[in-house]
């Protein structure tokens, strides 16, 4: 068992967002968390890295007690994620924003040389590796949002996580960029890292994950083979209402 869940919860003022979840995300495969809009995908997922702290309940990776860590502990433990909307900095070339996104607080400008090479080096060949080598000295506002997807994407892999949760990696992309994105996830869990995936388009949800679990009101109401999620009358009743 690598992510788990035990009895999750989360509210705002009355709201419970995420409300006593219990989910078990497969170590080595591709996870997908999909549910209808609302139904507490982020707000778990904020949970999970440290960035929401929740209420009650706990989250534990690899065996060990994540839950209220600061995101900065959980991303030392081997989980990186990615942002529905960007997290880049506009102003900062992409080779510049990669060199960001491994240094911790507080040690910025007091590294070593040895190690600076080191992530120049680790930041150029993540570029390359998905597919926006030629721009590594362009400012990422003057790249289009599918590559800054794509730059937030390999800013997720400079610190080598082993998990990966990826808020809506689909959304807003064009159909030939969205097939880059799916050849990497696939690639990337054939090395070994595990993903777990919010997404709303399904045909991508279908055929790129193992193992899905469907949210709603702030909890899972089905898990399986995606297979065996379709074929469930309480995810199309919550998809559909009917
Ligand atoms: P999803 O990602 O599935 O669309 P969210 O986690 O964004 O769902 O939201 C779940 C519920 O929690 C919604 O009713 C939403 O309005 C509420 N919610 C989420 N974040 C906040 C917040 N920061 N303050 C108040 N309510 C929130």
């Amino acid at each position: 068992m690598s992510l788990q869940t035990t009895e999750l919860t989360k509210s705002f003022g009355g709201v419970r967002a995420v409300d006593s979840a219990t989910v078990t995300f497969l170590p080595g495969k591709v996870n997908a968390l999909i549910g209808p809009n609302g139904s507490g995908k982020t707000t778990f997922f904020n949970c999970v890295t440290g960035m929401v702290r929740p209420d009650s309940g706990t989250a534990r990776y690899r065996g060990r007690d994540i839950t209220g860590a600061p995101a900065h502990r959980i991303a030392r433990a081997g989980i990186g994620r990615s942002f529905q909307l960007c997290r880049i900095f506009p102003r900062m070339t992409a080779l510049e924003n990669l060199l960001v996104a491994v240094r911790a607080p507080g040690l910025l400008g007091k590294l070593l040389p040895a190690r600076q090479r080191a992530d120049v080096a680790r930041a150029q060949h993540l570029l390359e590796r998905v597919g926006i080598e030629h721009l590594a000295e362009a400012q990422a506002r003057d790249m289009s949002y599918g590559q800054q997807k794509l730059l937030e994407l390999a800013g997720v892999l400079m610190t080598d996580p082993e998990t990966i949760m990826l808020d809506e990696p689909a959304g807003g992309v064009n159909p030939a960029l969205l097939e880059r994105i799916a050849a990497l996830v696939r690639e990337l869990n054939a090395e070994g890292r595990t993903f777990v995936i919010v997404e709303h388009n399904m045909d991508l949800v279908m055929s790129l994950s193992d193992h899905v679990v469907v949210f709603d009101r702030g909890r899972p109401i089905a898990t399986g083979t995606p297979g065996e999620v379709r074929a469930d009358p309480a995810v199309l009743e919550a998809y559909l209402g009917v």
